[in-house]
């Protein structure tokens, strides 16, 4: 897989680190339940989604990427 960086162009998915903290629904009060859904509950988005991406292994920024996670 490749990703496109705003500032270094198309790279290897290698370069890159997935950085967003998962949202946990509004619903779900308990710390520990909260804790246990960020971990465990991905959301698996079918389709197009917004990421957030760190160039580790080129510029070193955080960037926004969205992706189509069908092909
Ligand atoms: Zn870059």
């Amino acid at each position: 897989m490749k990703l496109t960086c705003p500032n270094c162009g198309t790279r290897s998915v290698e370069e890159f680190r997935y950085g967003e903290i998962p949202r946990v629904p509004d619903h779900i009060t308990d710390p520990d339940a909260r804790d246990l859904d960020r971990v465990f509950m991905k959301a698996n988005a079918h389709g197009t989604t917004v990421e957030a991406w760190f160039h580790d292994f080129g510029c070193r920024r955080w960037f926004r990427l969205e992706r189509d996670t069908r092909g």
